[in-house]
């Protein structure tokens, strides 16, 4: 079977994937995917419909077991993106659900019916090709497209094992384990930490199709130990349980839904950060410390607060075995360890990505010099080692008054201030400054919105002066994507 996911071989009557009221064992699992993957063998690439169904699981690991290529494709994906996904990755045909409607462009391709259940046949229906080497590419996954439009980013086996067996040790997590899930299935969060993470630990998958505070709270009582979420997701849970301003105050569900989450192993977060208010509201209401990682289409996982060991809210915990991280100027130089100063992350280690699909010249731009990755990310190191990421390069970092300023640390203040619902920091072209620092903010109640002068006030109590915002915006909504991730550039153009 796949050495990726030994537990298809052995894994027997153990369940595998639960979807809604749907579910296959291992043993059925190795059938369904195992009748599939001889009708994959030597295609090209292969584009996989990824609604959040067991067809999507099944089609993944089918494409696995073939040694082909799998270019997971956004169900939701506008028309233009899609023809660009398309474009650049030219599958030669479309896995997809029965009677999944697929839009014009995928509609054009050559379709396979993923089934959901074996027929019949135990094993495989063909003879299965050689299990591919290690450094084949089993994923296509194209980046989220929040600094640009998305770049297709060659996922290896070897990359997959890598950073699935650090997380394993990172976390503890093991075959016992339930995961509780409801993100999609088109990033490396939902797909390979989400589905070939319970599988590769020989472990389950409950997806719940969406995410509800409700449902999930009842999964984490019953038979589910961990839940992988975005920070949108924890933000909504920490309402629920009470513990920020907009929470509706249901006491008696409130303190349930608590105790529930209190009962998963771990709870995770990651894709964007999550704010120091829902760390602390999430703790105090369940006694669960949200484990919040970092990482990557082009890097898969890179750091992760340690169950029991670093656990600093507003950081993204150290890196992950195996990972090497740095820190680096403008000008290339690594900054000493100790350093309070800015710099970007760059890692290196067999979790990183083996280039970007038909785009030599940014994957070349993509390593330094020296071949370790450049994250585009800015962060300090916390004493302990912890990682704080203060924004992106490319939209996060404003140069104002002759300093460099990172937006996520200013955001996380504005966050902490009980008017401020949500918040997003800019800067924009100044003529005395550089560039001015701009807020935008969402205000818990939009009649009686905090003022400028008092968050600006805030913000001075807390960081330099010169991290003030010289505006504030207010705004009923900031423009977020699919994984809550904020759209900067819709907010000011791309620098
Ligand atoms: P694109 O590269 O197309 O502009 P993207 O960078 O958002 O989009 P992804 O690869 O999905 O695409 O996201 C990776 C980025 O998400 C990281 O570079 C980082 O900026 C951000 N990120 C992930 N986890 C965290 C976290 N825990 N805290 C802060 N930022 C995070
Ligand atoms: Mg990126």
């Amino acid at each position: 079977m796949s050495s990726l996911v030994p537990a298809l071989a052995t894994g027997g009557s153990r369940r595998a994937l639960r979807f809604g009221e749907r579910s296959l064992s291992y043993a059925e699992l190795a059938a369904t995917a195992g009748a599939l993957a001889p009708r994959l063998a030597g295609v090209g690439r292969v584009a996989l419909w990824a609604t959040p169904s067991l067809e999507t699981a099944v089609g993944v690991v089918a494409g696995l077991l073939a040694g082909v290529p799998v270019v997971p494709v956004n169900p939701r994906i506008g028309e233009k993106e899609l023809t660009h996904v398309l474009g650049d990755s030219t599958p030669e045909l479309v896995l997809a659900a029965p009677g999944a409607e697929l839009p014009g462009p995928l509609a054009g391709l050559p379709r396979v019916d993923v089934p959901d259940h074996p027929t019949g046949a135990t094993g495989p229906a063909a003879p299965l090709p050689e299990e591919p080497d290690d450094e084949a590419t089993a994923l296509v996954i194209y980046t989220s497209g929040t600094t640009g439009p998305p770049k297709g980013a060659l996922i290896s086996r070897r990359a997959i094992r890598t950073t699935l067996d650090a997380l394993a040790e990172a976390w503890a997590w093991t075959g016992d384990d339930v995961l509780v899930h409801a993100l999609p299935l088109f990033h490396v969060h939902g797909l390979v930490l989400g589905i070939l993470g319970p599988l590769r630990r020989g472990g389950s998958v409950h997806h719940l199709g969406r995410f509800e505070a409700e449902t999930v709270a009842a999964e984490l009582a019953g038979e589910g130990t961990m839940l992988f979420g975005v920070p949108t997701m924890y933000h909504r849970l920490a309402e629920a349980v009470g513990g920020t301003q907009a929470g509706d105050g249901d006491g008696e569900s409130a303190a349930a839904l608590a105790a529930s989450l209190g009962k998963a192993r771990l709870l995770v977060s990651g894709s964007a950060a999550l704010s120091r208010r829902d760390h602390e509201a999430l703790l105090a209401a369940t006694g669960r410390q949200v484990i919040e990682r970092y990482g990557m289409t082009e890097t898969l996982m890179n750091t992760s607060m340690v169950p029991g060991g670093a656990c600093t809210p507003g950081t993204v915990g150290v890196p992950l075995p195996g990972v090497e991280l740095r820190l680096v100027e403008d000008d290339g130089t690594p900054l000493p360890a100790g350093s309070d100063v800015v710099g970007e992350i760059q890692v290196r280690g067999a979790n990183l990505f083996s280039g970007y699909l038909n785009r030599p010249e940014a994957t070349a731009a993509a390593f330094a010099e020296d071949g370790w990755f450049r994250t585009g990310d800015m962060a300090v190191l916390e004493p302990d080692g912890s990682v704080r990421i203060v924004g992106r390069r490319s939209t996060d970092l404003i140069k104002s008054g002759g300093y460099k300023i990172g937006a996520g640390e200013i955001e996380t203040v504005l966050l902490d201030h009980p008017g401020v619902a949500d918040a997003a920091v800019t800067g924009e072209p100044d003529e005395d400054l550089g560039e001015r620092i701009i807020a935008w903010i969402v205000p818990v109640d939009p009649a009686a919105p905090p003022t400028a002068d008092v968050l600006t006030a805030h913000v001075a109590g807390h960081l330099a002066p010169h991290k003030r915002p010289r505006e504030v915006r207010f705004v009923a909504a900031l423009p977020r994507n699919d994984m809550g991730k904020i759209i900067k550039r819709a907010l000011v153009p791309e620098k």
